[in-house]
């Protein structure tokens, strides 16, 4: 789109910017960049700017290394964080050899997935909104603690160390114990002008953020961040990682969204609300239970229906099942109900059609957000066309299930591992597989990909819990 690169220019002249860091996102979710000195480049840079595509894990074999990114003229913002003004530019990546979106871009997969959805006429927009919870922690390890409840590990160094929640690191009695965050006030919740820092330079980057707090976790916090379109949504997440870990960087701690860093404590997740809109209609919104229409339901049915398969993307992490445990505000099995935050899918309390939404809360912030929202809205996609039955709501607390009740009921579990996400993935994948937008080859990759670089070398490691059982 010519006019959109010119108003970057223009953009680029004003600001006085120096640098222009071309990112694109891997597999796995991580961020990469290449800059460019303003002065280098021009319009026809928006046609493409070579990579090594073999440097990028999963990526291109060494005789087919490069690659193509292509800049997108919308999504644009000043970093913040460099010395030279520099702005930062979303790139899709471009296949010279099979002229077309690189199947392994992962933003280029969510495109096809919303191309996907327009096809089918269910919908025009896929509303998308994450809450992507974190952990501040210090980044001076303490030795001894009675709330030492977790381990950082050197994977290089195969050692491990204590380490404890950054508020945690001072005994001043103002502080919180193990779910005792939410929510009172400062000096217990030490976390507060940290977290403002974070919220300033995020709407610095374009981001409208509104609720702002301290989680049920020590150290744990959430910066609400408003939703958006699918792929706007997964760029913010993209946004809201860097800034979070720079802020917290900057500030001598460390952040991490990593699901389930404490034990005996609440985990972080990636709630993700959605909602599909139709000719400016949200289809969700209806008068079947609690304000959904019947198509909000089929939606679920399908989420229900294949989110085994697609924790591979949603949870996609070894650490991410440690969360999925009950007691945590986390989701372990898998049914749908109001406002209960023990179920796998929650309809929040809202008033009106417009803001009626779903809320799924099993995935969490090591999923790539490009490929879990994608695979989200294929299994709920599935779900329409397929008229798929979400069953009964559950409104009780479902932690106090037992496994039998559980098992008499017939009720899913989410997969207690990540090898299990990924073989069940494998075995239910035609879902993802409509209108190509997940391709076999990709599909093949992250399989080989997340039992190469995460399942066997966890599952390979002696872990410190196994030392506490005499053999
Ligand atoms: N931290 C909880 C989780 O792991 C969610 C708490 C909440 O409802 O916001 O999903
Ligand atoms: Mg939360
Ligand atoms: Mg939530």
């Amino acid at each position: 789109d010519q006019s959109k690169v010119k108003e970057f220019f223009r953009f680029c002249q004003e600001n006085e910017v120096e640098f222009v860091d071309f990112r694109f996102t891997d597999i796995k979710g991580v961020w990469h960049h290449v800059s460019y000195s303003m002065a280098s480049i021009d319009e026809e840079s928006f046609n493409g700017l070579p990579f090594d595509g073999s440097s990028i894990p999963a990526w291109q074999p060494i005789n087919r290394s490069d690659m193509q990114l292509i800049p997108d003229p919308v999504s644009y913002f000043l970093d913040p964080f460099t010395a030279d003004t520099t702005v930062v530019v979303f790139c899709d990546v471009w296949d010279i050899y099979k002229n077309q979106p690189y199947e392994k871009c992962p933003r280029s997969i969510a495109k096809k997935a919303l191309k996907y959805l327009e096809s089918t006429g269910l919908g025009d927009v896929a509303y998308f909104g994450p809450e992507n919870e974190f952990f501040v922690f210090d980044s001076i390890k303490i030795q001894d603690s009675i709330n030492c409840q977790s381990y950082e590990v050197d994977v290089e160094e195969g050692t491990w160390n204590s380490n404890r929640a950054y508020e945690n690191g001072y005994n001043l009695g103002h502080r919180p114990g193990t779910k005792g965050g939410y929510f009172p006030v400062a000096p217990v919740d030490s976390m507060v002008d940290i977290r403002a820092e974070m919220v300033k330079v995020l709407n610095q980057v374009g981001l409208e953020t509104f609720v702002v707090h301290h989680e049920v976790a020590q150290g744990q916090g959430e910066i609400g961040v408003r939703f958006g379109d699918l792929i706007k949504a997964a760029d913010n997440v993209q946004k809201l990682k860097y800034v979070v870990k720079m802020v917290a960087h900057m500030n001598g701690k460390t952040a991490t969204f990593m699901p389930k860093p404490l034990y005996g404590d609440n985990g972080s997740g990636m709630h993700t609300h959605i909602s599909i809109w139709n000719k400016g209609e949200n289809t969700f919104a209806g008068d079947a239970y609690q304000g959904l229409s019947e198509t909000a339901l089929h939606f679920v049915g399908g989420v229900l229906n294949h989110a085994k398969s697609a924790a591979a993307f949603t949870n996609a992490s070894t650490n991410s099942y440690k969360r999925l445990i009950p007691g945590f505000e986390a989701p372990s099995i898998l049914t749908y109900s109001a406002q209960n935050r023990s179920a796998s899918v929650r309809i929040p309390y809202v008033q009106g059609a417009k803001a009626k939404r779903v809320e799924f809360r099993f995935p969490d912030s090591s999923a790539n957000p490009y490929l879990a929202f994608s695979a989200l809205l294929m299994a709920g996609i599935d779900g329409i066309q397929t008229k798929a039955n979400p069953g009964e709501p559950m409104e009780m607390d479902l932690f106090e299930l037992s496994l039998d009740e559980i098992r008499e009921k017939g009720i899913k579990q989410m997969p207690h591992t990540l090898r299990s996400a990924v073989e069940n993935m494998l075995a239910d994948k035609d879902y993802l597989k409509k209108g190509d937008v997940f391709s076999e080859d990709f599909l093949q990759t992250y399989k080989a990909y997340k039992f190469e670089t995460e399942i066997w070398p966890w599952e390979a490691r002696p872990h410190p819990f196994e030392f506490i059982s005499t053999y």
